[in-house]
């Protein structure tokens, strides 16, 4: 049983062949079409798609003055492009340790993470569960400093009614596979700042901006842009949104059930008032399992899992630029060792929630104690 298995068929498959059947290939129309589907999902005023989320966040921090030299605060628990993007803009990420519970950036630690060059305060919501931005943007409000939301698996997810990406001053989502919507590869910006929406689209291609006859060049800018076959798919995938975030929810509380009994093993949780998309489901398992062990005896019960996401001090590239001990992020070095991510997505029966859950019980069971 595969960890994700993105829901699609013949709606993209009719989308991709129009694009091609029409001669326009690139960004045009259907990236239009697909940029509104997300401000109308959403309620962002303006969205913007790119061609991954790792290109969104780093044209969101260009966008947003950040320069080289500058600091960053982001979570030491993610995935690595939270801080490549960072680092892509010559600035230094600044990690601050996670809550237990949810995974997520702990607010209590951030105000002591900020200095006087500190440019900007990029929270995750991790596997889909929106960070705590009140008290995030509280912080950021007091320090003047803006908020940009690595929102790539929260597609749909939401805090106190509002959508995940639309919390801080910007926010972006991925459209990779293992994502909540798919384009194969692709990623939205959203925001309500109008100057920042301009500067965003101006940078995302080239720079450039339509004279009367010709492109005029304001701007070193990037391609960032994201084509219209892959917008197509995008816009198919849309369509089926609701089905998809309630698929995996249903799939989730049916598989907390099942999970929650195991010795050993704690069950994602959800704080009031927020949704988590389960773009991953995370469990953790006690600190005395080797959670490698369960992953190579899920593997012969032929059932795919895989880490949380990476503390990223940990990786062979940030350990050896930054050399943070695992002391100054123990709730960060804890996930990364001890989480582990299970199958979910809509497609899946409560029969194969079951297998799911009796392979995770039997392979704990049998796994040593540290
Ligand atoms: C997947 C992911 C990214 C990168 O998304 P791409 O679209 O693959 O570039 C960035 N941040 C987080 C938290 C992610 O999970």
């Amino acid at each position: 049983m595969r960890l994700n298995v993105p829901l699609t068929g013949a709606p993209e498959v009719d989308a991709v062949r129009e694009v091609i059947e029409s001669g326009y290939l690139t960004q045009g129309a259907k990236t239009a079409a697909f940029e509104d589907s997300i401000r109308a999902y959403t309620s962002a005023r303006h969205a913007a798609a790119v061609s991954s989320a790792t290109t969104g966040l780093h044209l969101a921090l260009v966008a947003l003055g950040v320069q080289p030299g500058d600091e960053v605060v982001i979570p030491g628990f993610s995935f690595p492009a939270t801080a490549n993007a960072v680092i892509q803009q010559g600035a230094i990420p600044v990690f601050v340790d996670i809550d237990a519970a949810t995974f997520n950036l702990d607010p209590a630690l951030l105000e002591a993470a900020i200095t006087d060059r500190t440019r900007a305060i990029m929270p995750v919501h991790a596997f889909g569960l929106c960070a705590d931005m009140d008290a995030i943007t509280a912080v950021a409000e007091r320090r003047g400093l803006p908020v940009l939301e690595d929102a790539a698996c929260a597609l749909g997810g939401t805090y106190d009614g509002r959508h995940a990406g639309t919390l801080g001053t910007a926010g972006v989502y991925s459209f990779h596979p293992r994502k909540i919507i798919t384009t194969a590869e692709g990623g939205m910006i959203t925001t309500d700042d109008d100057t920042l929406a301009a500067r965003i689209s101006v940078l995302r291609a080239h720079g450039a901006v339509r004279g009367e006859l010709f492109m005029e060049f304001v701007d070193a800018g990037f391609n960032y842009r994201l084509s219209d076959v892959h917008s197509a798919i995008g816009l198919a995938q849309m369509t089926r949104i609701d089905e998809i975030v309630s698929g995996r929810r249903r799939a989730a509380a049916a598989l907390t059930s099942r999970v929650a009994g195991i010795a050993g093993v704690q069950a994602p949780t959800e704080p009031a008032g927020t949704a988590h998309t389960f773009q991953s489901y995370v469990v953790r398992l006690d600190d005395d399992i080797d959670r490698d062990e369960v992953i190579r005896r899920m593997r012969t019960r032929d059932v795919e899992t895989t880490l949380g996401t990476y503390g990223m001090h940990l990786q062979p590239y940030f350990r050896e630029r930054f050399a943070i001990p695992d002391a100054a992020l123990p709730e960060t070095t804890r996930a990364h060792h001890q989480a582990l991510t299970l199958p979910l997505y809509p497609q899946l029966t409560d029969d194969d929630l079951d297998t799911v859950a009796e392979a995770l019980r039997l392979s704990v069971w049998e796994s040593p104690r540290r």
